[in-house]
């Protein structure tokens, strides 16, 4: 059995091996060291190995459920190996082999799945031009592939971030590379898998899908001419045949993703728009998903998520998703008769997962036929409805009539976990079921009457007929009565007071009634596996049935959040204008009880109203208002309604944001690398269609520095021809605000306050022109720093606002006067040795004293001097 056990170790060395023996799985070896540890269960010894006790650790069969997922939580896989023959059959070793390799990202029990998101499982690859990246969920079925065609591992690590999936699937030849530019900083630690490199070669991964999903081309698919889409799917789906074996039945079909149908939201923006995830403590409290998601089924919910990370570009197609919602605004009463059948679902598309992974239960049968029941009632609902999407939705999904009819004729309504433990199947539906059943349950009927004749024909009335474990059926007899025993008895056992015997006719009765037992079993798994034969047929169908269902809870759920936040259809184009009248935040303003949250109108477009520069105290409200701007957009296009009086939104393609010093100092990086890391980013990637918003860059660095940088990026945001994207800038540097004198598209904002008393008194509200004040030294106040800090930082403001410069023309922080010693002072000259000389030099000549011939020699040793000055 250790040679069988390692021989099979041997093929999964990187996974801890669950071997079965009989009701167990066991583990050994160092594998039972880990597991023991991990799980609490008792380490033992059993027999020995080259002279050394093998340590053993085991887990009941039926526990699986509840012991495997903590080894994956810990980072491990686990290879799940079965007896393959029946050991009371068997003549030698039972047969024994793995059926399935379990990784955190192929988990399917629904206990350990968050059902409002994906569980996904992502394979990447590198070409010679880009990154290929497949993913797929198999408890949904649903499998994705995509191709980056740039080799900059940023645009790969924003994907991820905006996928996070559970595992990551590398051929071994791109481990090193990735686990440098990726995983470190990604913020989480998925389990990373590694596979053969061939297995990611386009040839054996194109062939692996054509055979797999059933198709002459791939070209269905949208990825027949994409190779390293190509090679990152058929590697992913090699590693699901080797590792799951024969459970890929529920992954029918595979869908490409080209960016350019999206709008791009890369992992950064996700971050500091707090789509998802709050900046404060990560959870979903406070985000544009949590007040906006009231989906009412798991399939809806993870639905939702996919739109807001995918908002659409087509205009067609937005517009179709709005007068969905705008219909279910307007049939309220029908609205919420769907809503209260979509509350009645279970998670289809996971009941299917499992159905596909073989480990699908009567209870899962029936909760998904309880599910369809509820679709008849929706289709007559939606029949009222005439909206191009919902008319669409509603031809996709089946009523199921035949099937659910036989689910529910064949299954009780609520059956045992395990159709082994019998009664999952309903009387009547099975005659020779029936029978059976007949047999078993009149047991105690043909006892008593057996105990009665028995009775009658010894003259022992106190004779009984009793079961035990040890003899089954027996007929006791007590001492004073053994003369009337008849000779067909058989003596078993004798007792103190009584002796037991057996009849022929009793031990053929107790036969007919375990072989009963036993048939009943075959019968009913027999019908219980036609049953889910025939929901596999209807596979494709459900499965497309419960993505309406899906589209359907989404939109719906959308009109009633819209109703309820008092949004407005926006009017979504192909221009380039953001005009959004009274706008607010969308998550800030459920925040506000007493306080009313100030909207504020927003004007961008590609011409005179490309650059909005915005400043105004800390706290006046600057980055609540871009961000705003960014989540109307994105509501636009998901089809969402928007907090606005008015909107209209000329389709945007990416929405860049450099927000604020975030956690990254954690990753280890310096702020300021990291902001001119995004900003770089940002005007390489950026187009015309972009939104850009950048909020306080150049920060991390000094001044002047941090504010010629600022105005650089902005000048080429603005000029740049293949740029000139909507952009919103907030700043503290009041010098931007002359930008508007130099640039046609710049306009300059402000967010008012009021002075009263020496208070500041934020009003919130965005008004135009710049201002020159910063209010700092009040906000410091505010926050309480001690009254001789506020004074002498008041001194010190007053001294910079006078425009003192010391004589290297640094502005003078002291207000010293000529002549005076500066201490412990750093001066940053503006110029270097070389260019100081040539300017006294400038100064200092006579240009009426020089021949053309001079002043050329003169021009050509002032550009000799300054380029020796650069060396
Ligand atoms: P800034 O970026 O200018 O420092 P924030 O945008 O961070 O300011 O806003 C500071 C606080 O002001 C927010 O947390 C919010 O409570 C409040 N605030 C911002 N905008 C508004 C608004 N339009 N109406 C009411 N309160 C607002
Ligand atoms: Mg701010």
């Amino acid at each position: 059995m250790i040679q069988q056990y390692l021989k099979i170790k041997s093929q999964y060395k990187d996974a801890i091996l669950f071997f079965r023996m009989g009701d167990f799985y066991e583990m050994f070896f160092e594998d039972a060291k880990v597991a023991s540890n991990i799980l609490q269960i008792a380490l033992t010894s059993r027999g020995k190995n080259s002279g050394e006790d093998v340590p053993l650790c085991g887990i009941p069969y039926h526990a699986v459920d509840s012991y495997l997922p903590k080894l994956l939580a810990k980072g491990f896989k686990v290879a799940i190996c079965e007896q393959l023959e029946d050991p009371s059959t068997a003549k030698k070793i039972v047969k024994r082999d793995v059926v399935r390799v379990v990784t955190p990202g192929t988990i399917t029990q629904p206990e350990y799945l968050n059902p409002k998101s994906n569980n996904y499982l992502v394979s990447i690859c590198r070409g010679k031009y880009g990154f290929g990246l497949a993913a797929v969920d198999i408890t949904t079925g649903e499998f994705l592939t995509s191709q980056f065609d740039s080799m900059d591992y940023g645009v790969l690590l924003n994907e991820i971030i905006r996928i996070e999936p559970q595992e990551i699937l590398l051929p071994y030849g791109l481990e090193d590379d990735f686990k440098k530019n990726i995983l470190k900083k990604l913020g989480y630690s998925p389990l990373i898998s590694t596979y053969d490199d061939w297995r990611f070669e386009e040839e054996s991964a194109r062939r692996a899908l054509l055979e797999g999903l059933n198709v002459a081309s791939l070209a269905g698919f949208g990825c027949e001419n994409m190779s390293e889409a190509v090679r990152a799917a058929g590697g992913l789906f090699q590693y699901l045949i080797e590792t799951q074996k024969n459970i890929l039945k529920n992954i029918t079909s595979l869908k490409t993703l080209s960016s350019g149908d999206y709008l791009v939201l890369d992992g950064t923006t996700l971050r500091n728009l707090e789509i998802f995830k709050n900046q404060l403590d990560d959870t979903q409290s406070a985000t544009l998903l949590d007040v906006i998601d009231n989906t009412k089924t798991a399939m809806g919910g993870r639905l939702i998520r996919k739109w807001l990370s995918k908002p659409l570009i087509s205009v067609d197609k937005i517009r179709n998703r709005q007068l969905a919602v705008k219909e279910f605004i307007e049939k309220s009463r029908e609205t919420s008769k769907i809503i209260a059948e979509l509350k009645e679902f279970r998670d289809i598309d996971r009941i299917l997962g499992k159905l596909a992974s073989g480990n699908c239960s009567p209870r899962d049968i029936v909760a998904l036929r309880k599910s369809l029941d509820h679709i008849p009632p929706i289709l007559e609902v939606l029949n009222e409805f005439d909206s191009k999407l919902i008319i669409a939705l509603k031809n996709e999904m089946s009523t199921f009539d035949e099937m659910r009819e036989t689910l529910s004729s064949a299954l009780v309504e609520n059956p045992p976990l395990n159709i082994r433990d019998c009664g999952a199947i309903r009387d009547g539906f099975d005659a020779k079921l029936d029978q059976l059943r007949d047999i078993k349950n009149n047991t105690r009927k043909w006892i008593s009457e057996l105990e009665e004749k028995e009775r009658q024909r010894t003259s022992i009335s106190s004779l009984k007929v009793k079961y035990n474990k040890v003899f089954g059926y027996y007929i006791e007899v007590t001492k004073a009565n053994l003369q009337n025993v008849p000779d067909n008895y058989i003596r078993k056992q004798t007792l103190v007071n009584a002796e037991r015997f057996i009849t022929p006719e009793l031990k053929e009765y107790e036969e007919s009634i375990l072989n009963a037992e036993e048939k009943i079993k075959e019968i009913e798994t027999k019908i219980f596996d036609d049953l889910v034969k025939k929901v596999e047929e209807n596979m494709t169908a459900i499965q497309k049935t419960s993505s309406a269902v899906a589209q359907i809870d989404v939109l719906s759920n959308l009109a009633n959040i819209a109703a309820e936040n008092n949004y407005v259809c926006p009017e979504v184009n192909d221009s380039d204008k953001i005009y959004i009248k009274n706008g607010r935040h969308p998550v800030i303003e459920k925040l506000f009880f007493d306080e009313k949250f100030v909207p504020n109108d927003t004007y961008l477009d590609c011409s005179e109203n490309r650059m909005m520069i915005i400043t105004g105290p800390n706290m006046a409200g600057k980055s609540t208002y871009m961000r705003q701007v960014a989540l109307i957009v994105i509501l636009a296009q998901m089809g969402s309604f928007v907090p606005a009086e008015s909107a209209e939104i000329g389709i945007v393609d990416r929405i860049f944001t450099r927000v604020g010093a975030s956690d990254n100092l954690a990753r280890g990086q310096s702020t300021f690398m990291l902001e001119m890391n995004e900003t770089a980013n940002i005007v390489n990637n950026a187009s015309k269609r972009s939104l850009i918003i950048l909020d306080e860059i150049g920060r991390g660095t000094s001044t002047f520095d941090g504010v010629s940088i600022a105005w650089a990026v902005a000048e080429y945001i603005h000029s740049h021809p293949s740029l000139g994207a909507r952009t919103l800038f907030a700043t503290h540097y009041h010098e931007l605000t002359e930008l508007s004198d130099v640039l046609e598209g710049v306009k300059n904002y402000n967010v008012a306050v009021r002075e009263w008393n020496d208070e500041v008194i934020f009003l919130r509200k965005i008004v135009e022109g710049g201002t020159d004040k910063s209010y700092g030294i009040h906000v410091a106040k505010l926050a309480g720093l001690p009254s001789k800090i506020i004074e002498r930082a008041r001194e010190i403001l007053k001294n910079l606002d006078s425009r003192e410069y010391n004589e290297k023309g640094s502005l003078s922080i002291l207000g010293k006067k000529e002549g005076e010693e500066i201490k412990n002072q750093q001066i940053l000259p503006l110029f270097n040795k070389e260019e100081t000389d040539v300017i006294d030099e400038l100064r200092n000549i006579d240009i009426n004293s020089m021949t053309p011939i001079d002043a050329l020699n003169y021009l050509n040793n002032i550009k000799k001097k300054l380029e020796k000055g650069e060396n």
